[in-house]
């Protein structure tokens, strides 16, 4: 099976289902001053199976918001630099049971069956070439480039939520519930202790997070 035919099957598995996809053209602009009955804070792998998950429920009016560029969230292709995941192949994830919306049919899609089994573990830039392809084939409301600063409650119980970034058409959007899927990245901000940002110059660290010139390091001793 192709790719196209792939596609093909998702969208006649979803007929199935009365899943109608969202019309809105790509990309997604924040509505000024619209209520949203969800908007889900965080487009990564948990963002994403939520708002898939709120469409199958019929609730369409949300908005999924990410500070990252398109195609960029998550840890998968900018501070995570291991080779491949740790989790097993076969465990099923934001597929909502549907086969053809798993990562196993995505592959044989492009490998084969036998492309499957010689799989051992998913390279990572596979895994979020798989959340691309999710994202795209479900058309879900992902706006880019839009970081939550605040969430303010208001009188009505409606949430206020204060934007910024090159996405953010608007300064605050509304919303009756919000949703942090906000992964690694909504435990707070990246830190540095101080016994190293207080000592070292700038050029002699880096923080995980961060771009870093591995070509600097050639043929210099890591100390722990
Ligand atoms: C090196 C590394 C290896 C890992 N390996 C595995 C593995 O093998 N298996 C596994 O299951 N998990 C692994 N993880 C954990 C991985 O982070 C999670 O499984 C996965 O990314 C969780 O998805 P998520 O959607 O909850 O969060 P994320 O993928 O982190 O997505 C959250 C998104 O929310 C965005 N965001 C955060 N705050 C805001 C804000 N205020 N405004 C707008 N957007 C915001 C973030 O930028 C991000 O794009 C690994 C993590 C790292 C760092």
């Amino acid at each position: 099976m192709s790719l196209d035919a792939l596609n093909k099957r998702v969208e006649t598995d979803l007929s199935y289902l009365s899943f109608r996809k969202p019309t809105e053209a790509q990309p997604i602009i924040p509505k000024n001053g619209h209520l949203y009955d969800v908007i889900i804070v965080g487009g990564g792998q948990s963002g994403l199976g939520t708002a898939f998950g709120l469409l199958r429920e019929r609730v369409s009016n949300i908005l999924v918001i990410d500070e990252n560029r398109s195609g960029l969230e998550g840890p998968w292709e900018t501070y995570a630099r291991m080779i491949t995941l740790r989790t097993p192949k076969n465990l099923t994830s934001i597929d909502l049971g549907i086969p053809s919306l798993t990562f196993q049919a995505w592959w044989e899609a492009q490998f084969g069956s036998e492309g499957w089994e010689a799989l051992d573990k998913i390279p990572r830039g596979d895994w979020m070439n798989y959340l691309r392809w999710y994202r795209s084939i479900l058309n879900l409301p992902v706006a880019n480039e839009i970081k939550l600063t605040l969430i303010e409650p208001t009188e009505t119980g409606i949430h206020r939520l204060h934007i910024e970034g090159n996405g953010a058409s608007c300064p605050t959007l509304m919303a009756r519930k919000v949703i942090l899927a906000t992964g690694i990245q909504g435990g707070g901000e990246w830190h540095v202790p101080p016994m190293i940002s207080e000592k070292l110059p700038l050029h002699l660290y880096s923080h995980t997070s961060q771009t870093i010139d591995f070509t600097g390091l050639k043929n210099k001793k890591l100390l722990f």
